[in-house]
């Protein structure tokens, strides 16, 4: 079967989503509805492209300048199993995988959604929790707003507590 990701749109080289030089996608769908969302044509569900893993993993490999791919949003989240293969095939390519999502990493360890611990697992960087525009920071390296994490998820599994990376 062919795995199809709904996504909003594609960034292919990108220095400001994550360390080094990275292919980002942004995934279609996020039900946060953060005031102050810098994207919310992702919000909807109905919207964006529908493209399979396949083709952007082609696309990703194209370029071997590549550090990473970057998972946002919208909330990749919505969509982990499909986002989670994207991100083993990734990782079997020697790269690195970077995700955002608007769920904090305590709520992503306890959940039992579908894919969601396979996406944590398939995730190297995890920037996590909802974008708050009354901690918004124009400063912050990689992140919006003062409450968000940069989670060492390999740390951060291993040591059973919050491991902040460190970039
Ligand atoms: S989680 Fe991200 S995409 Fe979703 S509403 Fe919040 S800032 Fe926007």
């Amino acid at each position: 079967m062919i795995s199809m990701l709904q996504i909003a749109g594609l960034v292919k080289e990108s220095i400001v989503d994550g360390p080094g030089f990275r292919f980002v996608v942004f995934t279609q769908g996020c039900k946060h509805h953060c005031p102050g969302c810098h994207n919310p044509h992702t919000h909807s569900f109905e919207g964006g492209t529908s493209v399979s893993v396949d083709s952007l993993l082609e696309q990703i490999l194209k370029n071997p300048l590549l550090d990473g791919i970057t998972l946002s949003g919208g909330e990749p989240f919505e969509q982990a199993g499909v986002c989670a293969e994207l991100a083993a095939k990734v990782h079997a390519s020697g790269l690195n995988v970077m995700t955002y999502t608007g769920y904090t990493v305590e709520v992503i360890q306890n959940s039992s959604r579908e894919g969601w611990r396979s996406l944590l697992g398939e995730t190297d960087i995890l920037v996590d929790g909802r974008f708050e525009l009354d901690k918004k920071n124009l400063l912050l390296k990689f992140k919006g707003s003062e409450n968000q994490r940069i989670i060492d998820v390999k740390k951060t599994l291993r040591d059973e507590r919050v491991v902040l990376a460190e970039i």
